[in-house]
């Protein structure tokens, strides 16, 4: 069992603070300080006494802090945060500015074994999970640099919903009223469609936001662009969705990222608003972000605006989100595309 108490929910906390001789009641200080005060060292947990903080020393706990190796700026104010691991992996997270809206974009994993044939993490195989304490952190990290997060998206290395259980926690973490305090409709997981978790989701207390990736509208092309979908293909993953949305009674995005000539005609356009109509949901047009050893292009602006339009005439409330970061590898398919491997 991992001796991070960044890693532990209240409720372990408890278990951890009595065995150490400590008052049950006082894991929830326990918890607010390291992620709402943000202290590093069991010395500093005041409120605990300094012979249950020694015993906490004694039996290993410590508190971990992601190390962060770089942070790049474009000219368009996304920032790239890449982080070192302690096994060598390296994790990049993106904050992303609209408005008022600061939204941080976090990895779940190191690498990825989707292998969307679009994304440049899935080029880079599947090291590990990152921990709860580590998707967290890097909310953290970022707001220690200066920008204070709204908004919460796991849709940076990695399949959120291969990493349940990590992932899960670290919605918790974020969202507990005595951390972080982010609420749960700002806290949105997004999936390339694996089925089962999502409706094991939908069976959880908790319903973040749900993103899925979608990105074709047959399930011919979509397994060749995500091989996910061979094991669950649209019909599948929709009727997941379906079950996510009745108990979360909450509006769903899809995202689309528009490929040149492989999945931006009219008729893509058509198929799209018959397989959603069933749906409270809004769509994502991603423009393509071409990274280094890609094949495809960008689907050209107006073939993008005269998609956007037959789905807004269709009733399918519709946003076009324009390439972001991408000088500095960060926007959206891209993240890796700098990382060792
Ligand atoms: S798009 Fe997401 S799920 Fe697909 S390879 Fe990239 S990180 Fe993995």
């Amino acid at each position: 069992m991992s001796k991070d108490l960044k890693d532990k929910t209240p409720a372990e906390l408890e278990e951890i603070v009595t065995a150490c001789g400590g008052k049950k009641y006082l894991a929830g200080s326990v918890f607010s300080f390291i992620h709402s005060k943000g202290v590093g060292d069991i010395s500093q947990i005041s409120p605990l006494g300094k012979a249950v903080r020694a015993e906490l020393v004694q039996q290993g706990y410590f508190i971990s802090k992601l190390a962060l190796s770089r942070r790049l700026i474009d000219p368009d104010g996304t920032v790239k945060y890449t982080f070192d691991l302690s096994d060598g992996g390296v994790i990049e997270s993106v904050v992303l500015l609209d408005g008022r809206r600061r939204t941080l974009c976090v990895s779940t994993q190191v690498g990825c074994a989707m292998n969307c044939v679009f994304c440049a993490t899935g080029k880079l195989k599947l090291r590990r999970n990152l921990t709860a304490a580590e998707i967290v952190d890097q909310v953290y990290s970022a707001e220690n640099d200066g920008t204070r997060i709204t908004n919460v998206v796991f849709m940076g290395m990695g399949e959120p919903l291969a990493n349940y259980d990590a992932a899960l926690k670290s919605v918790r973490i974020l969202n507990d009223p005595a951390g972080r305090n982010i609420g749960i409709r700002h806290l949105t997981v997004s999936t390339c469609g694996i089925a089962p978790a999502i409706r094991k989701l939908a069976g959880e207390d908790i319903h973040p936001r749900l993103a899925i990736s979608l990105n074709a509208t047959t399930d011919e092309l979509r397994t060749k662009l995500m091989p996910v979908n061979a094991k669950y293909p649209i019909k599948a993953l929709l009727d997941a969705v379906e079950t996510y949305q009745f108990r979360a009674k909450e509006r769903v995005t899809f995202e689309y990222v528009m490929i040149k000539d492989l999945n931006d005609s009219l008729e893509h356009a058509e198929r799209l608003t018959k397989l959603l109509r069933r749906f409270k949901c809004n769509i994502n047009l991603i423009e393509y972000n071409p990274h280094p050893g890609c094949k495809f292009k960008a689907s050209g602006t107006d073939k993008i605006e005269q998609f956007r339009e037959a789905l807004s005439k269709a009733g399918i409330e519709t946003t076009v989100r324009f390439k972001m970061g991408q000088t500095i590898f960060a926007a959206c398919g891209q993240l890796g595309a700098s990382c060792s491997k």
